[in-house]
């Protein structure tokens, strides 16, 4: 197995459809096992253009759908990849012995336990699922020590920070800087932003990405996951980790030294660099990516996050402080509000009022047992639930007066 035969997990994805541009153009990676969820014309798109062994989806009709696409594309019976679904599926998409490089880019909590046991099995991983690290970092870093498997960030920050710590050690490092974009209502107030539309929500200023993640950027709480899966890949406590507002995106994020010396990745924005990065390393290669016009940009500015406005962001510092099974807690929490927002059930700042609820609420385990975590996820689904649904009947009440 060589790392440049990979898997893709959650390829009908941004990041999986990004992941088979970079194969593509690299031209020696294998492409053995490509997982989606329920996109069966897009996945089988791809199986005819890049031929995995396996491929994987959501359950048993999708896998129907998947067949009869084939064979509307022209492919025969004969030449279909084995065909697997469920939470299953995905772990022998994750496992496969040919697999040297695992890319775990599936959306939210689903991704868990696929990526633990690609870890446990060995294999390079590119990580562009963040709510895996978030849930279970003690479990996964664990297990990466004890099989040997690397795992590289494919997140752009924390991509950027692998880069500013090569070479250097982590005890001369002084605290990391994770940048934000600052999201779509970076200048607004926060009248507006209680009022926001999903329209709204969902317009990125820098970062073109997939639903969830856009909301998590809109409500800053996929920074605060994010200094939560720095804490883990890095080695550091919260307090070691700041947050910095980057309207332009061009600095991906910073390492300052015990010296007071700060190490910056800077690059273009496009989710390609990190995943080849990420495929390659330690070897850089060229990419198709145009340079970084540093004279066109013309100005590069920072600012710190505004709590008041964004409290996602603090409560995830809390839930890191808490430790054990919070981050779990807070992600299952978060996934729930925030699908509640994009099916149009609950208002925007009501995704950080039942995430502060729930991590205030939740009283930590140690996160040291798939049980334990998953047992936090399951209960947390279920309190942000009824959170959800609280909410809506207030909101309906007052709507009434
Ligand atoms: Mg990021």
């Amino acid at each position: 197995m060589t790392s440049r035969n990979i898997s893709i997990l959650g390829s009908t994805g941004s990041i999986g459809c990004n992941t088979l541009k970079v194969a593509k153009h690299l031209g020696d990676v294998n492409v053995v096992a490509l997982a989606a969820g329920n996109n069966a014309e897009l996945l089988a798109k791809q199986i005819v253009e890049y031929s995995p062994k396996l491929a994987a989806c959501a359950d048993e009709d999708c896998v129907s759908r998947l067949e009869t696409e084939l064979e509307r594309l022209g492919a025969s019976s004969a030449d279909f990849p084995e065909i697997v679904c469920g939470e299953e599926g995905l772990v022998k998409a994750a496992t496969m012995e040919e697999c040297g490089t695992v890319v775990s880019a599936t959306v939210g909590a689903i991704g868990f336990v696929p990526t633990l046991r690609a870890i446990e099995a060995g294999k390079r991983i590119a990580l562009a699922n963040k709510e895996t690290l978030v849930m279970a970092g003690e479990l996964m870093i664990a297990a990466a020590a004890g099989s040997g498997a690397e795992i590289l960030p494919v997140d752009s920050e924390h991509n950027a920070l692998h880069q500013c710590l090569r070479g250097e050690k982590m005890s001369e490092v002084r605290r990391i800087v994770l940048t934000a974009s600052g999201g779509p209502f970076r200048t607004k107030t926060k009248e507006q932003i209680e009022n926001a539309t999903l329209e709204e929500a969902l317009d990125h200023p820098t970062w073109d990405m997939g639903d969830k993640i856009t909301i998590d950027s809109a409500t800053l709480m996929n920074k605060g996951l994010e200094v939560i899966e720095a804490h883990w890949l890095f080695g550091l406590d919260g307090d070691r980790i700041d947050v910095i507002v980057h309207p332009q995106s061009v600095v991906h994020s910073m390492v300052e030294l015990v010296d007071g010396s700060v190490i910056a990745q800077m690059g273009v924005t496009d989710m390609k660099h990190a995943i080849q990065y990420a495929l390659t390393y330690p070897e850089r290669l060229p990419n198709a990516l145009p340079p970084l016009d540093l004279a066109s940009i013309s100005e590069l500015t920072f600012e710190d996050p505004d709590l008041d406005r964004f409290p996602n962001l603090a409560i995830a510092y809390r839930a890191l402080e808490k430790g054990g099974t919070a981050p779990a807690a807070l992600n299952a929490s978060n996934e729930v509000a925030v699908r509640a927002f994009l099916d149009g059930r609950i208002s925007l700042p009501e995704i950080a009022r039942i995430n502060g609820k729930l991590v205030d609420a939740h009283e930590p385990e140690s996160a040291d047992s798939l049980e334990k975590v998953l047992a936090a996820d399951r209960e947390a689904r279920s309190l942000a639930e009824a959170l959800v649904e609280a909410s809506r009947t207030t909101a309906a009440a007052i709507n009434r007066v």
